[in-house]
């Protein structure tokens, strides 16, 4: 991202004045001009778009690490509105298909009572596994965002590229890596803080 969401508001203020004073001058010039503004904008504006709700997924995975569960989160986005949040919660769930990915895609269904979630956009802190990526493609989202790479069990690039199989008769767009360092410290956080509680008691249990 090189331009901050208020940025980017600020700069169309400035832009589109200048764009229509070239346009009453040059009209060879007011096309080039438009084309790099509509391009330029539109990729900031997506990029930055893609940071605000990737920032409400981590909301969600805070949600799961005050339950000392793994903390991932995730959000399902339709025409600029969340319409389903979820976080992992297998363990407190008691519940082993309860990964943030397939609470907030249950809940983006049951809002539109719909169980295809066209023109809707997942957005996960985590690259998803395996059976996760088969609910993405069964919930036909047009497009898959996440933030850290799971080079253990990641189903998307770190491990298989499922969205890619050739039998698959549906493509989901993928867009990896944003806002990559908050999510992968989302989770190197949460590990190595077990880790550290690991280590207090055994030495705990040593001077027991
Ligand atoms: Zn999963």
């Amino acid at each position: 991202m090189w331009v901050s969401l208020p940025e980017l508001q600020s700069l169309i203020k400035v832009f589109y004045p200048i764009r229509a004073f070239i346009g009453q001058s040059d009209e060879r010039l007011y096309t080039c001009f438009n084309f790099f503004l509509s391009s330029e904008i539109l990729l900031a504006e997506k990029e930055s778009i893609d940071d605000v709700w990737m920032q409400e997924a981590l909301k969600e995975a805070e949600k799961a690490r005050e339950l000392d569960e793994v903390p991932v989160g995730a959000v399902v986005v339709r025409e600029g509105k969340i319409i389903g949040r979820g976080f992992n919660q297998p363990i407190s769930g008691c519940n082993p298909v309860a990964h943030a990915e397939v609470m907030a895609l249950q809940e983006a269904a049951a809002h539109v009572e719909n169980y295809r979630l066209v023109d809707c956009e997942l957005y996960v802190t985590l690259e998803p596994c395996t059976m996760c990526a088969g609910a993405i493609i069964h919930s036909r989202v047009k497009r898959v965002v996440f933030g850290a790479l799971e080079p253990k069990a990641g189903a998307l690039v770190s491990q298989s590229r499922t969205l890619e199989l050739p039998y698959m008769n549906y493509r989901v767009e993928m867009t990896p890596g944003v806002l990559e360092e908050e999510c992968s410290e989302m989770i190197s956080s949460f590990f190595r803080a077990r880790r550290e509680a690991k280590k207090a008691e055994k030495k705990r249990l040593k001077l027991c």
